[in-house]
């Protein structure tokens, strides 16, 4: 997976391709989905929601350049890959996810796994998490019409944000960094994502 879907793509972070590596998407999945657990693609995980695909899971990670002692946001737990890769790099790992059953499933799959540096908390992601910020990473695991604000107030100096920013069926990824003046925004790839559901996302699935 990691060298014909990651590494042939063009990453090349050597920290990101290991905890690649390391985390076995298998383990997120429910058994009847585990045989198609390192294909590229997303899978269903229970609830209308999906793991990302492998590929876009390190493009993401990639764009944070995490060195290992930042402080980081996830907003769209899902199953805790995400996560769980976001944890090997980085010191310590605040998940927002709105489904408490998804968020249940996750907090085991990380507790199997042993990672003891992520947390994963039920609520609205979009309005953030005011009482850790501010964060020096933040990665939005779902499809927003506009970036929240928020978020962008909760970026740390030279803080990176990473967000799917654009209509339900087809979003950008949108990289961005808290410059001295303000906000530098970046446009990435294309992508599709599940819709971000909350105050300063979309109101309804
Ligand atoms: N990265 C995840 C993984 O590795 O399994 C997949 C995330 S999935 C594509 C997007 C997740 O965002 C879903 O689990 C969904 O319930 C969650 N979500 C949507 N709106 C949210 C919100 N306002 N706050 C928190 N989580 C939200």
């Amino acid at each position: 997976m990691v060298r014909d879907q990651i590494e042939s793509r063009g990453i090349s972070d050597p920290r990101v391709l290991e905890a690649m590596r390391a985390v076995p998407r298998h383990r997120f999945l429910a058994d009847d989905a585990r045989a198609s657990a390192y294909d590229d693609t997303p899978l269903p995980i229970g609830s209308h929601q999906t793991i990302s695909q492998p590929y876009i899971v390190a493009y993401m990670t990639a764009a944070l350049e995490l060195q290992g002692r930042e402080k980081v946001l996830e907003i769209g737990t899902g199953s805790g890959y995400q996560t769980s890769v976001l944890a090997c790099l980085s010191r310590a790992v605040y998940s927002v996810e709105r489904i408490p059953e998804l968020a249940n499933r996750a907090r085991e799959n990380l507790r199997e796994l042993e990672i003891d540096n992520a947390e994963v908390i039920v609520g609205d992601g979009s309005v953030g998490l005011p009482d850790k910020a501010p964060f020096d990473a933040i990665l939005v695991t779902a499809g927003t019409p506009i970036l929240p604000d928020p978020l962008l107030e909760q970026l740390a100096p030279s803080g990176r944000l990473i967000a799917p920013v654009g209509g339900r069926g087809v979003q950008e990824l949108e990289l961005c960094t808290r410059i001295p003046s303000g906000i530098e925004r970046r446009r990435m790839i294309s992508v599709v994502f599940v819709p971000l559901i909350g105050k300063y996302g979309w109101e309804k699935e």
